[in-house]
């Protein structure tokens, strides 16, 4: 074969790296943005966190000044499509208008997925927004998982709040978690089961009703810049998909273990207790959440 100089060789290739940029990676990044209220800059009651409540007004206003600095903060990363799944109570929290126009809404709590709702192997990055403590947590402001009849959730054998089940999750299609929102437990908790993590406390929590609120303006910079650089930095990584998924769920009444316990593949091995397996994180999750959202007990 015919040898080109070893110069000559350079030459060109450095001829077409700059006339011709590698275009991979140029079509920008696919950011997934979560929404929770409990964690929001500036949400300090529990009048505030379901329709009806006399300050829910301004609570779902508060949500979308938060999931906007995030927005803007994923835009300038370098995402060129975001998606934000509002994941709250009845999940109708974020008004349309309120939200940065850029980005696309997803709504309503009849989801398989609920907080993870749209979420694929093609997203690059995932953000947390607003989210707050798991159950029992002592001083976790609203601390609590998936609903208030959950008293623990263990995922092959790790107590997860919400942050640490949409993270497994998020491992099962390989999308990294890269930041998360809310007050100071919850940002220490997801920390937890996130290694490398971006965290933005956006309020200290005193207790589990009272809290020390950041001046809004300064808590949403962090928001986006945090959120900015985290989305910059996002390394996507293979799916996690080892064996099965191991859930046990402990509730706070037994009326929903006895319900449940008339699938086969549920095991009540206490009164208050119920254990099951999937083969797929997506399977587990959707068990997980009928478990805790859709068994009516009245
Ligand atoms: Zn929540």
């Amino acid at each position: 074969m015919h040898r080109l100089p070893g110069f000559f060789f350079v030459f060109f290739v450095t001829f077409v790296s700059v006339v011709f940029p590698v275009t991979a990676g140029a079509q920008g990044k696919k950011v997934y943005i979560s929404v929770d209220l409990e964690g929001i800059s500036g949400v300090n009651g529990d009048d505030q966190t379901s329709a009806g409540g006399a300050e829910y007004g301004r609570a779902r206003k508060l949500m979308a000044e938060d999931s906007n600095a995030a927005i803007r903060g994923a835009f300038a990363g370098g995402a060129t499509d975001v998606l934000v799944n509002d994941s709250h109570g009845g999940q109708r929290n974020l008004l349309p208008e309120d939200l940065d126009p850029r980005a696309r809404l997803i709504s309503h709590s009849f989801k398989r997925y609920g907080m993870m709702e749209g979420l694929d192997e093609t997203f690059d990055a995932i953000v947390f927004v607003g989210y707050h403590a798991k159950a029992d947590s002592p001083r976790g402001l609203f601390a609590h998982t998936g609903s208030g009849v959950v008293r623990d959730l263990e995922v092959n054998g790790r107590s997860v709040g919400e942050g640490g089940m949409n993270a497994a999750l998020a491992a099962w299609y390989g999308v990294p978690v890269v930041a998360v929102s809310g007050d100071d437990t919850a940002v220490e908790e997801v920390k937890g089961v996130v290694p490398g993590i971006r965290g933005i406390v956006v309020k200290r929590a005193i207790n589990v009703r009272a809290v020390e609120l950041r001046p809004l303006g300064e808590a949403r910079r962090d928001i986006e810049a945090g959120v900015k650089e985290a989305v910059q930095g996002a390394k996507k990584s293979a799916p996690q998909r080892g064996g099965s998924y191991q859930v046990r769920m402990q509730f706070r009444n037994f009326t929903i273990p006895e319900v449940a316990s008339a699938f086969s593949e549920m095991t009540q091995v206490a009164p208050d207790t119920l254990q099951f397996s999937r083969p797929t994180m997506p399977e587990a999750y959707r068990l997980i959440r009928v478990l805790y959202r859709f068994i009516n007990t009245d």
